[in-house]
Order: C-alpha cells, then structure tokens, then sequence
C-alpha cells in the first residue's frame, strides 16, 4: 500500500492490492481475555461514576503503520509516499453487546476522555499533521467488527474534507476575523428551526446544507477548537456532551441502521505546515465538531449523484423529526 496524491484536487488516496485476511469466526478479539487479542496501547481504568474500563489497542489489520518515516517523493508531477502513521481501535466497552447510546453517560465520558488522550499523545509525535476519531457503524457503513468499538488514525498529511474546513475557516477568518462555526451557530440558534437540542455548553443540530438526510452535528458552544483540550480541561462539562452523544446516536438510529461518525479537531500545530500556513489562526477560526451522516436506503438519483451531494429530505424537516422523537 501506498499513499498517492491527486495532482489536480491535492488529495491523498492510499493505493494498493488489499490482501484477503483469512476469518477467525467465533472469536471477538475485543472481549476480555480474547486469544486473539491486538496489543494494548493505553487503558482507562474504570471509574468511581460506572464508567467500566476502556482500552485503545492496535488495529488488527492497520490502514497505517507506526514504523518509519513517510519517505515522500516525487515521480515526475506526482507525488507518493509510504502508509506511516497510526490505527487504533478504541474498545468502548468491556460488554460485547452494549452500543454508544445504550451506554450510561458515565461509560461515555471515559470513552472521550481515552479518546482526547489518544489524540493528545499522537499528536506529540511530530511525523504526524493529522488525528482523528471515526466510527462506522452498520452494514451499510461496512462495520468492520462486532464488538462495540471506534477507530482513531493519524496520519502525515490532512485529509481533504477537513483540509477544505482549515482553509475556508481561515479565509472566513482573514475577511472578517470571526469564526465561521461560531458565526453560523450564532444564527442557527436565533432562529433554531434546524437546532435539534441546545443545552448549556454543546448544541446538535443538522447543517443547512446536509449532504445526506438526517446529517446531524454535535458543537460546543463556546469557541474552541480542539477537542482533546477542551475535553481533558477542568470545565470539560464532559457528562453534558456524553449525554448529547447518547441521545444524538438514539435519534440517528430511528432513522437509519448504518451511519459515519467522524470527529472533526484541529491539525496537529506542533507540525507546522508552509504551504498551508492555517496554524497561524487556527485556534481562532477553526471549531471542533462530530459529524454523524447516517446512511439511508438510496434513492436512486443516476444524474449527478457522485459530483453534488442530492439530499432529499430538508435540514429543517430533519431537526423536526429528531426533535419530535420520544428519546430519554
Ligand atoms: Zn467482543
Ligand atoms: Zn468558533
Ligand atoms: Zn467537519
């Protein structure tokens, strides 16, 4: 495998014959006292609150790998460099049957915690510009594994979709020296029709331009933008966010089976990229967030499907549907 860059859209893409992986059924190398277990990065222990213990181990098959430097180079007006980086996964629970959202708010705050903190040590390694927490859960999301888990990659470049967040943040910010997340919650809150729960510190709501029906955001409401540091701070208001977690994914999953949580946080500034200066103002203009797109059965759109985003169910009925759920 190898990572190569579109020279048009300076996207990375990893490029590779992928190597069938033979079965091992029956076998959750996830559940405690597994054969088959991948080795142990870090461990939460449990806490005094319920929270069980957590641990982030290595991902059995790593789209990354920790060993090396990226070796970037050139092959005439391309460019291509070696799968360095890190692929964890991170075990949410101990229990093999208990999702996120069936999840107290206490088991879900020490998944965030392990999750800032893996973020934080990750980031220390300077070869890596990028962290991030991704879940994909469900058929349609090509689940990979059945035990509860999430996954965390770090990698030497920034992957597009959050390349193209760091740069209209940062153009948004030069203009007008505001925060175009802050600006855009500020707006969406003064006329919540597409805000699905506003509490003290974090909102949900679904974004005016959805890509998909039901996309739904998690942001704190208060500037900041980086999650490990706000999430490992004293006033991290973490049980506040677990339970906005919880609920958010109990909404989700009444419309749809399979969804993509990503986590979105700022690059890693102690790698200080020339070509794409955004750390000069990132902590100003750039704002952490969750982005959940669940996947719902296609309607068949042949015409422009892969090139614009078609939506077929507005922001605004989305957010009133979510809103109209009996969840707890
Ligand atoms: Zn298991
Ligand atoms: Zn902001
Ligand atoms: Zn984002």
């Amino acid at each position: 495998m190898e990572l190569r860059k579109d020279p048009i859209t300076r996207s990375w893409v990893i490029v590779g014959d992928d190597v069938e992986r033979p079965a091992q059924p029956g076998h959750c190398p996830f559940c405690p006292g597994a054969q088959n277990a991948p080795q142990v990065i870090a461990t939460l222990n449990g806490n005094e609150l319920g929270g069980g213990p957590i641990s982030a181990m290595v991902h059995p098959a790593p789209l990354y790998r920790i060993e090396g430097e990226p070796h970037r180079h050139a092959e005439g007006i391309y460019d291509a460099m070696n799968t360095v980086g890190a692929h964890e996964v991170l075990v949410q629970s101990i229990r093999h049957d208990i999702e996120l959202w069936q999840s107290s708010d206490a088991e879900i705050s020490q998944f965030l915690l392990l999750t800032a903190q893996r973020i934080q040590d990750l980031k220390g390694d300077l070869r890596f510009k990028y962290v991030t927490m991704f879940k994909n859960h469900g058929p349609a999301a090509s689940q990979e594994f059945d035990h509860p888990v999430s996954e965390l990659t770090a990698t030497t470049f920034v992957p597009r979709r959050v390349l193209y967040e760091l740069r209209a943040s940062r153009d948004y910010y030069l203009e007008k020296e505001r925060c175009v997340f802050c600006d855009t919650l500020g707006q969406e809150l003064r006329n919540p029709i597409r805000i699905v729960e506003a509490l003290n510190h974090f909102v949900s709501m679904c974004p005016f331009a959805s890509r998909v029906p039901y996309e739904i955001w998690i942001m704190p409401r208060k500037h900041e933008s980086s999650f490990e540091r706000s999430i490992t701070s004293k006033s991290a208001h973490l049980n506040e966010l677990a339970g906005l977690i919880r609920r958010t994914l109990q909404r989700v999953m009444s419309v749809s089976e399979s969804f993509y949580l990503v986590l979105h946080t700022v690059p890693n500034t102690y790698q200080k990229s020339n070509i794409l200066q955004y750390w000069k103002t990132v902590d100003e203009d750039y704002h952490w967030h969750i982005e959940i797109l669940p996947i719902i059965g296609a309607k068949a759109k042949p015409y422009f499907l892969k090139e614009v985003y078609y939506t077929h169910i507005s922001s605004e009925s989305a957010a009133e549907k979510y809103r109209k759920l009996s969840i707890r």
